[in-house]
């Protein structure tokens, strides 16, 4: 098994879940005691947030370069950075290190087209949503992205890190993002990507429309417990 380096605390509620699923999905998959080989770095989210908002992509690089540096040099094989919206410095983290990062637009990507699917909406926090660097990424697997409108992206942002990151799952809240995923589907798009960690936290929370969907704090998991796996040439 390969030992995989997890960038977490944005937030740490999506982190816990990653810990969690991982180490789920290793047992579920090598049976008795077998557990998840793995590190974590865990970012104050109060600082990443901070850059964030203030645009200050550069700096918020460096912060998550720091932390896969350290996390190669104590031993990991592999990255995931634990976020969509973090994905925005992925080159940064990229440029630092030299063991592979599992890109969580890719995966996405790959999930979406092995449904079938060739339209998707975007859902996640507005840098994810109005910015280019995911949706792009996304389209260059030859897959149409759209995005919810204005407001709606204002709600979800607000969703996101007035609640969810701080561990609220409110049910108002809960019905407005069921109601944009329902618009979405209505206005065209085959599937909806719940791209924001922890937005799983509210699906897990009740029932949810019949709307194709991929949630990529799942996607993400399988897809490191599947490379955590991976025999390498020759191994048996
Ligand atoms: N976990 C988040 C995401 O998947 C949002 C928090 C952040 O802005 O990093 O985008």
């Amino acid at each position: 098994m390969k030992t995989i380096g997890l960038i977490g605390g944005m937030s740490w509620e999506s982190t816990a879940h990653y810990y969690q699923r991982i180490n789920a999905l290793v047992a579920a998959r090598m049976g008795g005691l077998h557990s998840a080989r793995l590190l974590m770095w865990s970012v104050d989210f109060a600082g990443i947030a901070r850059l964030q908002h203030a645009g200050d992509w550069d700096a918020a690089g460096r912060v998550l370069a720091d932390a896969a540096h350290r996390l190669e040099h104590a031993g990991a094989e592999g990255l995931l950075i634990c976020a969509n919206t973090m994905h925005r410095v992925a080159p940064a983290v990229e440029a630092a290190v030299r063991i592979p990062v599992l890109h969580l637009a890719d995966i996405t990507a790959h999930a979406l087209l092995a449904d079938g699917h060739r339209s998707a909406a975007l859902l996640g926090t507005s840098f994810t949503m109005a910015q280019t660097f995911y949706r792009e990424r996304l389209e260059r697997h030859g897959l149409s992205i759209s995005v919810p409108k204005p407001e709606e992206q204002d709600v979800l942002h607000h969703i996101i890190f007035d609640e969810l990151v701080k561990g609220r799952v409110e049910a108002a809240s809960r019905e407005r993002f069921m109601q944009i995923m329902r618009g979405m589907h209505a206005a065209g798009a085959q599937a909806v990507i719940l791209g924001c960690t922890e937005f799983d936290m509210l699906l897990r929370a009740g029932d949810v429309p019949d709307i194709p969907r991929v949630d990529t704090t799942e996607l993400h998991c399988q897809a490191a417990v599947d490379w955590m796996l991976a025999k390498g040439p020759g191994e048996k």
